[in-house]
């Protein structure tokens, strides 16, 4: 039996697959989400926790078979440093490490040592220093630059097989009947996001399309997991455009599919450029359709957006959610379940895919 699990880290992600039996099980960690007990304000009962390190104290895990990092915000990178130096300090392999950091333009994650903070070599300098802090800005330039420095320490000691920056499209066989794929950013949009951030108009910042959020947020790596008649479909926080691209090509693989899990991007934002009803009214023929949002106890957010939840519950989709709050509770009242609260896992073998 093959499992994902969606950890509860507040405004964030945290995800955690296993894939075969337990002798030979493989593990995949996408995220690395912190969950702390008090969060803007708003307190939530819990103690800080880091769930993917967790699970490999937990499970003693020796090998991990991918770990990917959707995008440069502290809200999904923030417990990676913690999970790369239990790695080392446990000589734990990881086969395959994937992230959107490398490709970007080498002025901009430029590693100060002596500084001990990223600085920007020239002109996009005072438009860097605002985007790097994420969306939460607690994290800042110099523990960004420690985590990359830190990346590139692993990856000397042997302990990273393989480093990829974004093996957009290509599949990686987990096993016969299973495999993974990275389908975002692709060419075009990673070009886009070069032209935001460097070129002559960031001199004068004039970057008014994009919010600094939103322009970090385009670099997500969208994946899917396919297994038989199953697939599952996770965004990060992939911008609308992204995802109807990606729904577009994936068209033949997800309407021939039985069973679909999907993570709705931006932890249920309701943006324009996050959410659009008609891309999920067309996700039809399946028989199960599961709908998952890490949304998080964030008064700054307020996700997942009521309007999103609503729609989406609408088209069929059963909806979990890892906090009750927000649209969640507009959506299903004042009482959670087991579906609306706390870490949700699922269970999935390829003929079909079930809260477990
Ligand atoms: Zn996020
Ligand atoms: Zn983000």
């Amino acid at each position: 039996m093959n499992y994902i699990t969606f950890n509860d880290v507040s405004a964030g992600d945290s995800i955690v697959v296993q894939f075969g039996e337990k002798e030979e099980r493989k593990i995949g960690l996408i995220d690395f989400g912190v969950r702390y007990p008090k969060r803007t304000g708003i307190f939530d009962g819990a103690r800080r926790v880091n769930p993917s390190k967790q699970f490999l104290e937990d499970h003693e895990v020796k090998e991990i078979e991918f770990l990917v990092i959707s995008h440069p915000h502290s809200d999904h990178y923030e417990g990676l440093a913690e999970v790369l130096e239990y790695c080392e300090a446990e000589n734990i392999k990881i086969k395959l490490l994937v992230n959107p950091f490398y490709p970007l333009p080498q002025s901009y994650f430029l590693y100060n040592k002596s500084l001990g903070k990223i600085i920007s070599a020239f002109r996009n300098s005072v438009y860097i220093n605002k985007i790097i802090p994420g969306a939460n800005g607690r994290h800042n330039n110099s523990e960004l630059g420690e985590l990359l420095a830190l990346i590139d320490r692993v990856c000397e000691q042997k302990l990273v097989e393989l480093r990829n920056s974004i093996p957009i499209n290509w599949e990686i066989k987990i096993s016969d009947d299973i495999s993974f794929k990275v389908l975002s950013p692709n060419y075009q949009e990673f070009q886009r996001f070069q032209r935001k951030t460097t070129g002559f108009w960031s001199l004068f910042g004039l970057l008014k399309r994009y919010d600094s959020g939103d322009l970090i947020n385009s670099l997500s790596i969208v994946q899917i997991i396919r297994i038989k008649d199953s697939v599952i479909l996770l965004t990060a926080d992939a911008p609308i455009s992204v995802l109807k691209r990606v729904l577009e090509e994936q068209k033949e693989v997800i309407s021939n599919s039985q069973f679909l899990l999907i993570q709705i991007p931006h932890h249920g934002s309701g943006a324009a450029a996050y959410f659009e009803a008609q891309a999920w009214s067309d996700i039809v023929n399946q028989s199960t359709k599961m709908a998952i949002v890490s949304n998080g106890i964030h008064g700054g957010y307020t996700h997942p957006h009521v309007n999103v939840i609503r729609h989406i519950d609408g088209c069929q989709f059963a909806v979990f959610s890892t906090n009750h709050v927000f649209g969640i509770l507009d959506v299903f009242g004042e009482s959670h379940t087991a579906n609306t609260k706390g870490v949700q896992k699922f269970k999935f073998d390829g003929a079909s895919i079930a809260k477990s």
